[in-house]
């Protein structure tokens, strides 16, 4: 079956991606797959607005490939093993593994059962999987049914620290809590470590740049289809059930795809001057200067 991952730091403009790239398709998005089990037994909400363990879709899908008496033990199962291996830290000795562990084996099956019953339940032929963190590519990289086909999502990183040094609700939260806001400091570091991690996955890869996505969109979109292998003359899909992401999701009128420059003015001058200290090496060899 064939999964589109996109890897990369969050904040980095994925869910825009996945709109654009899943409206007229042969692709249904599903969100970030990685966090669905913690998120569900948490009891956040899937964008049907369901709680994630209530989502009939969601119900189905896992339902189906679940061997646990309630769909909740199933979740638990399967966090322990997320949580186990997947992990930032744990990236380059999963890219290196010659033997797979009998639980992270489990693991990778259930997901390859999983993308192929989304495929049936929503009719499409491709999952886009938006989950970011590498270490999950790492993971399924060691499937032999999966067709991974990666996208490198980069930011700059001013706009990244930027957009984790907010206040934003989370609105798919049973308490609309806030999302977790990281120093720049931390959100640097992470930036670095994903995106050198990103570069790395096994398999095709696709580089794209969040800044020429929005500046030009119908030009990102056709190489990305024709990297993909889709067309953009499916069916729209109609009832969405995304995991995660960034609350943009959960707003209406989502069409025009408009750049988010607020960085640019509403950074504090020291937190810029120190995040590009960091980040710049790395950031000159994506193609980025101090201010765009
Ligand atoms: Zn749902």
């Amino acid at each position: 079956m064939n999964v589109v991952l996109v890897n990369g730091y969050g904040r980095s403009g994925s869910t825009v991606i996945e709109a654009v790239l899943s409206k007229r398709s042969e692709i249904f998005p599903v969100g970030e797959m990685r966090n669905i089990w913690e998120r569900g037994l948490l009891g956040y909400r899937c964008s049907c607005e369901r709680s994630i363990l209530d989502c009939d879709f969601w119900s189905k899908v896992i339902g189906s490939v679940s061997d646990e008496k309630s769909l909740a033990d199933f979740f638990l199962k399967m966090e322990s093993i997320r949580y186990k291996y997947d992990r930032i830290r744990n990236f380059w000795k999963i890219q290196s593994l010659e033997r797979v562990p009998d639980d992270l084996q489990w693991y990778i099956k259930k997901h390859e059962e999983m993308y192929e019953i989304i495929c049936d339940e929503s009719n499409k032929s491709i999952v886009l999987d938006s989950s970011k963190n590498p270490t999950h590519a790492a993971i399924l990289s060691k499937s032999k049914r999966i067709n991974i086909k990666n996208i490198h999502l980069v930011r700059h990183p001013r706009a990244v620290v930027y957009s984790w040094s907010r206040k934003k609700i989370r609105k798919e939260s049973p308490d609309l809590s806030f999302m977790p806001r990281h120093s720049f400091y931390k959100s640097s570091a992470l930036w670095l470590v994903m995106n050198a991690q990103s570069e790395k996955v096994m398999g095709e890869n696709f580089f794209l740049r969040y800044e020429d996505f929005v500046n030009s969109p119908e030009d990102a979109i056709k190489s990305l289809r024709e990297y993909i292998g889709c067309s953009g003359h499916g069916e729209p899909v109609n009832n969405l059930h995304t995991i995660g992401g960034n609350p943009v999701k959960f707003d209406s009128g989502f069409t025009n795809i408009k750049p988010d420059m607020e960085w640019k003015k509403k950074q504090r001058k020291l937190d810029a001057a120190l995040t590009w200290a960091m980040t710049f090496w790395m950031a000159k060899k994506y193609g980025y200067s101090y201010d765009g």
